[in-house]
């Protein structure tokens, strides 16, 4: 999609540190960390957010977090364990609307999610 942030991200219009790519999925570090860890992971294709995905995704969702716990094996930092979120909408605090799933660890996570 045109003037999507992350779609931006994708075409390398706008430069990230990408730590993992292939032909559906790109991982890049959050531009604001909020842990020493904190990766976005997000489909090619524009999908706005888990509140829009359809049948024809299930894959294409198995196989990012598929991709996301691979990763997290092979992290050192992320041993001891992580967290996995997407936010959805206003009310979830959503504020690129395209799909992403965070990845953060590094340290001890606050047990409170809201
Ligand atoms: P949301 O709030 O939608 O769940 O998450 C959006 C995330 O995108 C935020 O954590 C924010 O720091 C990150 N972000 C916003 N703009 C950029 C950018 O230009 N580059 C990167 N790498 N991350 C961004
Ligand atoms: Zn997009």
């Amino acid at each position: 999609m045109k003037d999507c942030l992350f779609c931006r991200i994708v075409k390398r219009e706008i430069p990230s540190e990408i730590v993992y790519e292939d032909e559906e999925i790109l991982a890049f570090k959050d531009i604001s960390p909020q842990a020493p860890v904190h990766l976005l992971w997000i489909s090619k294709r524009h999908i706005e957010g888990l509140d829009e995905i359809a049948a024809q995704d299930q894959l294409l969702i198995g196989k990012i977090l598929l991709k996301i716990s691979e990763y997290a094996q092979k992290d050192e930092e992320l041993a001891s364990g992580y967290r996995v979120c997407t936010n959805i909408g206003l009310d979830g605090g959503q504020t690129v609307r395209h799909l992403h799933f965070h990845l953060l660890g590094g340290k001890v996570l606050e047990p409170k999610m809201a």
